[in-house]
């Protein structure tokens, strides 16, 4: 169990809010994504004023998940701090388990990440590229091409933001803009997908309505946009110093 190295330290005890980390984002386009991804109504409602114990709970659900590969025992948590955490669209409980909390799930998906010896399946394309800034460690990712489900691999280096090695030439993250409802997972996650290549990406454009919007990303745009999305959830808090 590597739960104690991996634990960051929380230091800060009061109401807070998670931001999108831009720090690192200079290119517009992905700059542009993100700010169509988390509208400032929807981060507020999401990620604002976070209580204490609803982001202890968060992050000890994803140190979990990073240390074991599954959530820990739903009877840890209070139901309030599930509910705060489930309105938040944070952390979805399922059947009396913890079935979801961004960036991880429990049930199979298309995006696995390996980090650290554990395999952990990820909600969406950005989700798995994003695990690698959260986690600060290296993080092999498998995805299957929504159109030929050949598999992609891909690694990502500890800075969250460096591609180590990618097994196809050009592949292509596509992020879909739609409307978020209750659930990411079973929205807008369902259209961050990555595509073998920009041919593949093209063809399943095709199948979809002319009005579905998003964009068309290289990987190590995706990577940035996943960082910039999941560095925030393991960082220590605002006031405190980066580990
Ligand atoms: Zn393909």
């Amino acid at each position: 169990m590597q739960f104690t190295q991996r634990k960051v330290r929380l230091t800060e005890m009061t109401a807070e809010t998670y931001f999108p980390d831009t720090s690192t984002l200079s290119d517009p386009k992905v700059l542009e994504a993100l700010s169509a991804l988390m509208s400032n109504a929807r981060l507020a409602a999401r990620w604002g004023g976070l209580s204490p114990a609803a982001r202890q709970a968060h992050q000890a659900i994803l140190q979990a998940f990073l240390a074991d590969g599954a959530p820990p025992p739903i009877s840890q948590f209070s139901a309030e701090t599930l509910a705060d955490l489930g309105r938040r669209d944070l952390v979805h409980a399922r059947g009396g388990e913890i079935a979801l909390a961004y960036p991880f799930s429990t049930r199979p998906t298309d995006f696995l990440v390996r980090v650290g010896g554990v395999k952990v399946h990820a909600i969406c394309a950005v989700d798995a590229l994003g695990t690698a800034a959260m986690a600060r460690e290296p993080a092999e990712v498998t995805c299957l091409c929504p159109t030929c489900r050949a598999r992609v691999s891909l690694g990502v280096l500890a800075d969250g933001l460096t591609l180590d090695h990618a097994s196809e030439p050009d592949p292509r993250v596509w992020t879909g803009v739609k409307d978020v409802g209750a659930c990411a997972a079973d929205t807008q996650c369902k259209s961050m997908l990555l595509f073998c290549s920009p041919d593949h990406l093209d063809a399943w454009k095709r199948s979809q309505p002319p009005s579905a919007r998003g964009f068309d990303l290289s990987l190590a745009q995706g990577v940035r946009l996943g960082a910039a999305t999941f560095r925030p959830f393991l960082q220590a808090p605002a006031k405190g110093a980066a580990p």
